[in-house]
């Protein structure tokens, strides 16, 4: 089987409240991915069958390809039912973060999570947590959340009960992080747990097209349009950049998950060490960014973007401008990276 990795201590702890706790309550973060999602819903699948009262509270609503995912009708979406996501938060008996390391990655629930009385389990792989919780099992170098989960239940003794539905949940989850095993993989016992998933009757072919594969016909196009117009590469800086406003986004009648993963696709290109991209919202232009090797995109995503993330995988906010700003902000730190972090000459 695999190793242990979550300290015995902490399991203790954890099920020792899981245990007194008849009202289970998970949350997640905002823009809910399929690693948020599938770990939620694993939760709820497995606590379920343990005779908990589980509920699933997302700050707001995922992508139409995560929403085909078993249980996730069952979910209370806060940005149709504010209120009573933030009443399952307040009435909670145990309550379970999942996939995210700080409260105001929840959003529209980051006040109701942080004024909960009741105890909270952390469980989370992303660096440096910063929530309040009673019990943290945080493992920066897990690939993804669901895996921990894995981990986590089974150490809690119910791998017995994860049925069909959890183990599809905790694969989609295990996928999304890892773009369907294409990075963040390496680590041997991934595969291990997924062999025991589809033991148990996930199906990764299914996912995999639902996942990864199903797109609009607009979709396509605006991925097309924003590679094909709107893609800029700086061989200095071994950078790209590609930035849609509102308007370009509306063109091709933009769905919230469109332009998932077109971050990575000028990472394909020899010399590119680092992807960003940028697009206009309401509020903001949210950027995120995505890198080889050993380029740590969580520290640009800090330092210009109010953000972090993970070295490879990194997001963040700017709110002083237009799309324009943005772009030129970002173009006139590129000197500065360009000092900070050399490009490695003969190194790929
Ligand atoms: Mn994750």
């Amino acid at each position: 089987m695999i190793s242990r990795r979550i300290e015995e201590d902490r399991i203790r702890r954890a099920k020792q409240l899981l245990d007194d706790a008849e009202k289970v309550t998970v949350v997640c973060h905002t823009g809910p991915d399929g690693d948020a999602i599938g770990s939620s819903l694993a939760a709820m699948h497995v606590f379920g069958a343990i005779g908990k009262d589980v509920k699933v509270v997302i700050p707001d609503t995922a992508s139409q390809n995560l929403q085909t995912l078993p249980g996730y009708k069952e979910i209370v979406d806060a940005a149709k039912y504010y209120d009573f996501a933030c009443r399952l938060i307040r009435e909670a008996d145990v309550i379970l973060c999942l996939d995210f390391n700080e409260p105001n990655r929840c959003g529209r629930l980051a006040d109701a999570l942080k004024d909960s009385t009741a105890p909270k389990i952390l469980v989370d792989h992303h660096l440096h947590p910063s929530i309040d919780a009673d019990v943290v099992i945080s493992h920066p170098e897990m690939a993804a959340t669901a895996y921990l989960l894995f981990r986590f239940l089974c150490r809690l003794e119910l791998f017995n009960f994860i049925d069909r539905k959890a183990a599809e949940c905790i694969l989609a989850g295990m996928m999304t992080d890892t773009g369907n095993f294409s990075y963040n993989s390496n680590d041997p016992e991934l595969y291990i747990v997924a062999a025991e998933l589809i033991h148990k009757g996930a199906d990764k072919e299914r996912l995999t097209i639902q996942l990864f594969n199903t797109f609009s016909a607009d979709c396509l196009r605006l991925n097309a349009y924003a590679i094909l117009e709107k893609m800029e590469i700086n061989t200095e800086a071994g950078c790209s950049l590609i930035a849609l406003s509102r308007d370009e986004l509306n063109r091709y009648h933009y769905q919230r998950g469109d332009t998932e993963g077109l971050v990575n696709r000028p990472l394909a290109i020899p010399g590119v060490r680092f992807s960003v991209f940028m697009r206009q919202e309401s509020d903001c232009i949210r950027v995120s960014m995505r890198s080889r090797d050993d380029f740590p995109v969580n520290e640009l995503c800090r330092d210009y973007f109010g953000g972090g993330g993970h070295l490879n995988a990194a997001g963040g906010e700017f709110y002083d401008g237009t799309l324009d700003d943005a772009v030129a902000y970002f173009r006139s730190k590129l000197p500065e990276i360009i000092e900070k972090y050399p490009l490695k000459r003969n190194n790929g």
